[in-house]
């Protein structure tokens, strides 16, 4: 159909996050606009692997033109630099849905990322792919011709990159029989990107490794081949330079930072099937996306089948990279994706590999794996709650703020190496952070010990804690819940024990306090969990630990919360001159119980229960010091 009366010349306006990307890539990355070629040479290549996939169906798709490449042709004379491809192409509909919104889920994470005018943004766009509009970096204007593979009309979308873009029927003889040509009218800036020397550099330098044969055109001249398409993860590695995985790493992943560890194997045996894959050095930014998708690139026999299907578990999804089999039918349809046997051993495989790979490394180098840790500890904690079958490989290589870490992490296995005599138990806090951890009055008995507690400050911690039955037979135990037993842990030498005084006068102070607090708490007793604060809240022996109550309750909604119990020290000053007044001052006591609890609740980060009521009896207290 050329129908051209049908389908005049439609003009649209570009989505605001268009303008918005535009105006901060031709603004602050003037630096490195060479990225613009290794986008638009990858979705080339994505392009006709599309094609090679949809093709095992519809082998009518290729037809004769079997051969899929891509083309970079120049015009020096005329400014003009063109990516064309013999791919999947794209329909009318699919041009103005895919250049004229941004699609892509990295590309909207990534703005929401750098704010404008954050000096940042210059780097983060060199790293992430922010695809098809960064042409506009070097070209005034830029004109797409598509035809879709199976369809005999061809689309031109032409646009200047600031008032919107038009789509028009394409002229057939400028149309490709098939793909997708883009045509870039360079800027005067950027006038050497239409010479043979800097286009074969750039090549040369981001997508040598594509798996689709990249070739070069001049006026005048033959084609030339800049790189054969051959894929980098079928070759030994005893040929591959690190250059050569890095920019492989960035082809596949679409980032550029360096990879933090690279594993390439091939697996032989029941089974056949190649696999590189790389973590990252640098946070993807989908890495927290609720639906936690994993990227490997599924390939059988060097074609491209799907880069969805879930190759390793959800606690790895920050890997990056190819499995490529052997054994697999081509034709595989999305339903036996899902069960398949072959990739469930492949899954289990990688998974194993993988992981040994990460304990290597965090065993001879623990500064690289500390920036990997940093990176992706959060998420590799996921599998510690969710697969029990990986946790004690995971436990392996975790690693831990703890009291005694000072600037670096420890390990369970360090933790366990280091217990106090009669310790038999791992303790830890869990918190927002690392300040609210260290500051809580729990730890204090703890550290006057010499008793070392895990910082816990993930979301996933409160998780796996509850449900992980402990490392190497000591059981985790927080040291917010239940009693403290601290008592079978000497003290250091120098550490003052409550007298017997103390001890007896406290047990009447705790029956006037349960008589005051009543409803407000489940019990009180007194701690050697404390040290220099007078009193803390720790939650009942058998419940959810406060601070999974206050994820849960962040979000689910506000669920009632398990009555806690007040510790209170015994040997404190406060904590005895409240005691002396028993029996003589009621109402000054009264005062002392819920001025207690309701400094116990601040240094958990919460606010007294009824903070108008608990300024009164501060005001009280006060006034009466300060006046007598
Ligand atoms: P991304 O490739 O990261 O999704 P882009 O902005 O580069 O983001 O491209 C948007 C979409 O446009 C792609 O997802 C793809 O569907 C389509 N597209 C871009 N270039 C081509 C091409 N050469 N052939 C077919 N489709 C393309």
């Amino acid at each position: 159909m050329t129908d051209t009366i049908d389908h005049p010349k439609e003009t649209h306006a570009f989505q605001a996050e268009v303008s918005r990307l535009l105006h901060l890539m031709v603004h602050s990355v003037y630096s490195n606009r060479d990225i613009f070629l290794r986008e638009l040479v990858s979705n080339a290549a994505d392009a006709c692997e599309k094609l090679r996939y949809l093709a095992l169906e519809t082998p009518s798709l290729v037809g004769e033109d079997g051969d899929l490449a891509i083309t970079v042709a120049v015009d020096p004379e005329a400014h003009t630099l063109t990516v064309a491809d013999n791919g999947i192409g794209m329909t009318r509909d699919e041009l103005v849905e895919n250049l004229g919104t941004i699609a892509k889920s990295g590309t909207k994470a990534f703005l929401e990322a750098v704010g404008e005018g954050q000096s940042k943004s210059s780097n983060l766009i060199g790293q992430f792919g922010v695809g098809f509009y960064s042409a506009f970096m070097v070209a005034t204007r830029v004109v797409v011709t598509s035809r879709r593979a199976g369809t005999d009309q061809a689309w031109t979308w032409i646009s200047n990159g600031i008032d919107g873009y038009e789509v028009t029927p394409a002229d057939v003889a400028d149309a490709p029989a098939r793909g997708t040509v883009i045509r870039l009218e360079l800027n005067e800036e950027s006038r050497a990107y239409a010479e043979k020397a800097t286009v074969e550099r750039i090549v040369e330098t981001y997508s040598a490794h594509v798996p689709v044969p990249v070739r070069f055109v001049e006026p005048g001249k033959e084609a030339e081949n800049l790189s054969d398409g051959s894929a980098l993860w079928a070759k030994p590695k005893s040929e591959i330079t690190p250059e050569a995985y890095k920019e492989f790493y960035g082809n596949v992943s679409g980032q550029w930072d360096e990879p933090a560890l690279t594993l390439h194997y091939r697996a032989e045996g029941r089974h056949e099937y190649s696999v590189l894959l790389f973590v990252p050095s640098m946070k993807p930014f989908d890495l927290f996306d609720p639906a936690r998708k994993g990227h490997l690139k599924l390939y059988v026999r060097r074609v491209f089948i799907a880069d969805d299907v879930d190759l390793l578990p959800h606690w790895l999804r920050f890997a990056r990279g190819v499995v490529d089999s052997e054994d697999l039918p081509l034709n595989l349809s999305r339903e036996m994706l899902q069960h398949n046997p072959v990739l469930e051993a492949i899954r289990k495989n990688v998974t194993t590999r993988l992981l040994s790979e990460l304990a290597k490394t965090a065993e001879n180098d623990a500064d690289a794996f500390g920036k990997i840790w940093d990176a992706f500890g959060p998420v590799l904690k996921e599998g510690l709650y969710e697969d029990a079958d990986r946790r004690d490989e995971l436990f392996a290589i975790s690693r831990f703020k703890t009291t005694a870490s000072g600037e670096g992490t420890r390990s369970l296995k360090d933790y366990v190496g280091a217990l106090k005599e009669n310790q038999t138990k791992i303790y830890y806090i869990l918190a927002d952070d690392l300040a609210r951890a260290e500051a809580r009055p729990h730890l204090e008995g703890f550290r006057a010990r010499g008793v070392e507690v895990l910082l816990l400050t993930d979301p996933v911690d409160a998780f796996w804690v509850r449900t992980a039955l402990g490392f190497d037979g000591k059981p985790f135990q927080s040291v917010t819940q239940g009693a403290a037993d601290l008592d079978a842990i000497p003290a250091g030498d120098d550490a003052e024990k409550p007298s017997e005084a103390e001890a007896s006068a406290a047990v009447d102070l705790i029956a006037e306090l349960k008589r005051v607090l009543g409803e407000e708490v489940s019990d009180v007793r007194s701690s050697a969990r404390l040290a220099s604060s007078p009193a803390c809240l720790v939650a009942p022996e058998f419940g959810p630990d406060k601070q999974f109550e206050k994820i849960m309750a962040r979000h689910q909604g506000a669920t009632p919360f398990a009555k806690p119990v007040l510790e209170i020290n015994p040997h404190h000053a406060l904590v005895k001159a409240i005691a002396a007044r028993l029996g003589s001052d009621a109402a000054l006591v009264e005062d002392a119980a819920h001025l207690l609890i309701g400094q116990a609740r601040i240094a958990d980060g919460d606010t007294p229960t009824d903070p108008a009521d608990w300024s009164r009896r501060l005001n009280r207290v006060l006034e009466k010091a300060l006046s007598a």
